[in-house]
């Protein structure tokens, strides 16, 4: 039988349901980046979109936001400066709608999220770093020189909170960990389980 079946190229192809955007104004100043965008992943299945989440958070992604998926389950979040500011609109009857964050995006990031998240809490089934704000939070900090310097995370004491040890933790843990968790979704789908895993 041919392995190629095992990987059905459709069950990547990208739709995108709700996109986003972010921008950094300075509060000095009040000068303006460009608007960083992002989409939501809407691969066919969850295993698909957990798939795609490591392979971002190992590949694409800033490290940043690859901290904060690793750490969705654990309440850590990363913190950024004044000024950073992220919307998100869903597409609907030929139009985009502001949405507010879903709880897991409120977790992940503590940032100005307009709409701001309100009391409503959004039953989201989707696995962390599911939605458009991963993708433009990332982009945002990937494209503003001296911005990612100024991320904190919500690590307290004696854990070090600065953006010096986000990275440190990449290096250290996170890395590994997405690393080992993609070769076990990969073998849980019974994905390129013919060849060894030679993209990363
Ligand atoms: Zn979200």
């Amino acid at each position: 039988q041919e392995q190629e079946a095992n990987l059905k190229l459709s069950q990547f192809v990208f739709r995108a349901a709700v996109v986003s955007f972010s921008i950094y104004r300075d509060p000095g100043d009040g000068a303006a980046t460009p608007l960083f965008y992002g989409a939501s992943l809407s691969c066919s299945g969850l295993l698909e979109r957990k798939i795609m989440i490591a392979i971002l958070c190992l590949q694409t992604w800033h490290k940043a936001v690859a901290f904060a998926v690793h750490h969705g389950e654990n309440d850590l979040a990363i913190v950024f400066p004044d000024g950073v500011q992220s919307r998100a609109f869903y597409y609907t009857h030929g139009a985009f709608k502001e949405k507010k964050p879903c709880v897991k995006c409120t977790k992940m990031f503590k940032v100005d999220f307009r709409p701001p998240a309100g009391s409503a809490t959004e039953n989201s089934r989707w696995p962390y770093g599911n939605c458009a704000e991963n993708e433009s939070l990332s982009k945002l900090l990937q494209g503003v020189p001296g911005l990612q310097e100024r991320v904190v995370s919500t690590h307290t004491p004696p854990q070090p909170n600065t953006y010096q040890a986000i990275e440190q933790e990449f290096a250290d843990v996170i890395e590994n960990s997405f690393r080992y968790h993609l070769v076990q979704l990969l073998q849980e789908g019974h994905f390129f389980s013919y060849l060894p895993l030679q993209f990363f």
